[in-house]
């Protein structure tokens, strides 16, 4: 059997398809050089497009009341984590109700592909992915979003506090 196409048949179907994307763009260009109050596009950035709150976007580290952070440095989001970006340092507490704490907290946000599973994973509530969703920096060091700007970063004022109190936890065994 014969496998052979005869390709100037085939590329005759294309012309349709190509002509009718071209009619579209030119279409919508001259209408959009007409009538510029109607266009689509944002000046970005001084304009920006508002998504919703359940965007998933930039990270967040919870607080408790007090400020401190919520983790408990157990690896689950860690663990979790499908592009390996999340590096945590645990120590214990000097307070013995206290479970363990991350001293170093680190997300590598260039590798991260904002999935989610570090949020699911977490059973306290201390991690979350906010709305903010750019991601500005000048050079490689500033992507590896560390304790600091994960939950105290300045648009956080003081940070996020975690929706699971330590009450709530106990009685959960959490
Ligand atoms: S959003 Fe996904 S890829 Fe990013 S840190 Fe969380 S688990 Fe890892
Ligand atoms: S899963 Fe939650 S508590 Fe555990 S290390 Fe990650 S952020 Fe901390």
């Amino acid at each position: 059997m014969s496998v052979m196409q005869n390709n100037s048949e085939k590329a005759k179907w294309y012309l349709p398809g190509v002509l009718g994307g071209l009619w579209i763009t030119g279409k919508h260009l001259v209408g959009n050089l007409l009538n510029r109050k109607k266009m689509m596009t944002l000046n970005y950035p001084e304009e920006k497009y508002d998504y919703s709150p359940r965007f998933k976007g930039n990270h967040v580290l919870t607080v408790k009341k007090d400020g401190s952070l919520r983790c408990t440095a157990c690896m689950l989001c860690a663990t979790n984590c499908p592009a390996e970006c999340i590096k945590i340092v645990a120590a214990e507490h000097n307070d013995p109700t206290v479970e363990k704490f991350p001293i170093a907290y680190e997300i590598d946000i260039l590798r991260c592909v904002f999935c989610g599973y570090c949020e699911e994973a977490c059973p306290v509530d201390a991690i979350r992915l906010g709305p903010e969703w750019q991601t500005p920096a000048v050079n490689g060091g500033n992507f590896i979003y560390d304790i600091n700007h994960l939950a105290y970063r300045p648009n956080l004022k003081g940070g996020i506090q975690t929706h699971v109190d330590d009450e709530e936890r106990h009685k959960q065994g959490i």
